[in-house]
């Protein structure tokens, strides 16, 4: 796949500041926040879309989901939506799979 931003991020090649991190997932704050707290979860491996995941990447989704629920608790986030955008058609910008975890203000539903 095409290189991304958030491949430079992983790599370290864009400061960042990184609120969470190990061995197979990365977390920092998104430079266009929609919400008063409003944080990204990226795979280190750089998988383009949900949609393109396979079932190797089983246990690294899981992962990405327990590391959106670490960093909405270091937040103190109680109430909070955790979105993945798939395809440009969703909204989906930049093709590396990212989790927003979106709180601290009412949340809508259905969403736009
Ligand atoms: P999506 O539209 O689902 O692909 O989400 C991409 C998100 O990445 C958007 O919310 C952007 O604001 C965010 N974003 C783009 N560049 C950066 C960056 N350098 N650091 C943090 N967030 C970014």
């Amino acid at each position: 796949m095409a290189d991304t931003i958030f491949g430079r991020i992983e790599r370290g090649e864009i400061p960042t500041e990184i609120l969470y991190e190990d061995d197979r997932a990365i977390a920092f704050r998104d430079v266009n926040p929609v919400a008063p707290i409003h944080l990204l979860v990226i795979p280190r491996k750089p998988i383009e879309t949900l949609s393109s995941a396979e079932p190797a990447d089983e246990s690294l989704l899981g992962h990405l989901l327990l590391v959106a629920n670490r960093v909405a608790a270091d937040a103190r986030l109680e109430n909070y939506r955790v979105v993945i955008n798939n395809g440009a058609g969703s909204g989906q910008t930049v093709f590396h799979l990212h989790l927003h975890v979106i709180g601290d203000r009412p949340l809508n539903w259905p969403p736009g």
